[in-house]
């Protein structure tokens, strides 16, 4: 059995680790050193019934709470996190591999905390649709009820407040089912927000995919947040079939870059190199391939070289670190095996690709690849790890089919000096978001979301409200 939340000090990683702990559940090793963790409980479908039961119990008071009222118990939800800041990204680092330092644990840590106190902040007004002098109509948002939300293992804390946090904000109560990969950080989290909520109104069931599709099966889920695979976004999509509940579906990427003849590549080498490999490239929206004019295309590969020499692997709670491992032994293979068909179709590894083969992490070195086809499934296939193909162009037109030729289109980037220019190419580019000499720079006051096979739905800012309502149109 666990030891209960309210007695225990949540600002020491151990505390965290004592409150969630079943001492004969599963091991979780950490992928860097395959230390053991933590041992978790595994919910179940019972569970899953029992949870949603007690969120669908709780959601009336909790809507019937002010808006105000639930702005300040998320607010004290990011006091408590910044209590626990210390000992969150510890457990988060050691579970999920990433480094403290860097833009990973504590930056993640730091997330969470910032994205509760945007979603607080916001203000959702209902608006007025028609006011002519004989008919009004106004739009309002109401809560969707009871929500179920699963999430991944790469950014485990911070996409669950993704997807909490506006939620609750609107009167929702919320279910999580974290990945298998990382169910302690999750269970962690919610037991410092929680010491700020109402009983219920967030909770937490650890466990496999079967406990997932219980979740987004439920008859009694009024809406399904989901970020993964587009695999199992369609095996979701198909399962609410019955329940018609609603979706917001987050399915990752193969996001471009396309750098224009006039960027600086001096300039930025340092932020193209971090649009890919944040999190060590376990990023949904990361620059997975890059597209470079022949006139660059030396100096940029040269930039980006040193940038990578400059920015040490390691295990995490190693503070000089920035550069982790794979999160788990699946992963690490997707990403050896696309190095390796780079290699075979004859592009040149500038840098990494010779995976150390008896370590006890799953460290895949930081790879640049040049020389590449287009057609290669380094290039066409996500492979979400510190890779990073690097494609010549000498068609600017034909750079910006090549990015918009794949089924997905979540993010995308364009570098260049000249605004205007970018913005033009940005226009043309198939993706939820664009961004300009950035990548990946998502912000709470700002709309994510993906198109074609990155999902719908949209979160972050006022239009993540709206997507965790439902509206009431009110005339007369
Ligand atoms: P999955 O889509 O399999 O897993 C995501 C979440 O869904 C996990 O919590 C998982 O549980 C759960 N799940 C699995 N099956 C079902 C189901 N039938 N119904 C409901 N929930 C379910 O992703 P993977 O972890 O297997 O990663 C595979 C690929 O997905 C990666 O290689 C990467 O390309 C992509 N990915 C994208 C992410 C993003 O941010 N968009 C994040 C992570 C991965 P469990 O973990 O227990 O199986």
């Amino acid at each position: 059995m666990t030891t209960d939340a309210s007695t225990t000090d949540l600002t020491t990683t151990a505390g965290l680790l004592s409150a969630i702990e079943d001492p004969h559940g599963r091991e979780i090793h950490d992928p860097a050193t395959g230390e053991v963790v933590g041992r978790t409980r595994e919910g179940s479908p019972a569970e899953i019934e029992a949870a949603v039961a007690a969120a669908r119990k709780a959601q009336p008071a909790w809507a019937a709470t002010s808006a105000q009222e639930r702005s300040e118990l998320l607010n004290q939800a990011a006091d408590a996190i910044e209590a626990s800041a210390e000992a969150l990204a510890e457990l988060l680092s050691r579970e999920q591999g990433k480094p403290l330092n860097g833009p990973n644990a504590r930056f993640e840590v730091g997330a969470c905390a910032a994205w509760l106190r945007a979603n607080a902040a916001f203000e959702l007004e209902p608006e007025v649709l028609v006011e002519d002098g004989e008919t009004h109509a106004e739009l309002h948002y109401r809560p969707v009820g009871v929500i179920g939300a699963v999430g991944p293992w790469n950014w485990p804390m911070m996409i669950s407040v993704w997807q909490f946090a506006p939620a609750l904000k609107m009167g929702n109560t919320v279910v999580l089912k974290p990945s298998e990969y990382t169910p302690l950080s999750v269970q962690a989290l919610v037991d410092v927000v929680n010491q700020a909520l109402p009983a219920d109104v967030l909770s937490v069931v650890p466990g496999d995919g079967a406990v997932g599709a219980a979740l987004t099966g439920h008859a009694d889920i009024d809406k399904i947040m989901f970020t993964g695979s587009t695999k199992t976004g369609q095996a979701i999509m198909r399962s609410a079939a019955d329940s018609l509940a609603r979706l917001t579906l987050e399915l990752g990427g193969n996001d471009a870059g396309i750098v224009l003849e006039d960027a600086d590549p001096a300039a930025i080498a340092g932020d193209l190199f971090w649009g890919a490999f944040i999190n060590t490239g376990q990023t949904c929206a990361a620059m997975k391939r890059l597209y470079v004019p022949e006139s660059l295309y030396d100096q940029v590969c040269q930039a980006l070289v040193e940038v990578a020499g400059a920015s040490p692997m390691g295990v995490g709670l190693e503070e000089e670190n920035v550069l982790g491992p794979l999160q788990n032994k699946q992963q690490y293979d997707i990403v050896a095996g696309l190095v390796q068909a780079a290699k075979d179709g004859g592009a040149r590894v500038l840098t990494g690709g010779d995976p150390v083969a008896e370590q006890p992490g799953y460290f895949y070195p930081t790879t640049l690849v040049a020389d590449i086809d287009n057609d290669n499934p380094l290039v066409s296939e996500e492979q979400f790890g510190p890779v990073l193909p690097i494609i010549k162009y000498t068609d600017l037109d034909q750079a910006i089919e090549w990015a918009n030729g794949l089924e997905v289109g979540l993010g995308s980037s364009v570098w260049g000096t000249d605004l205007d220019a970018c913005r033009k190419v940005a226009a043309r580019l198939q993706a939820g978001s664009t961004w300009i000499n950035k990548h990946g720079a998502v912000d709470p006051r700002i709309p994510f979301g993906g198109v074609k096979k990155s999902g719908f739905g949209l979160e972050f800012g006022l239009e993540g409200l709206k997507h965790v309502s439902v509206p009431h149109v009110i005339s007369w």
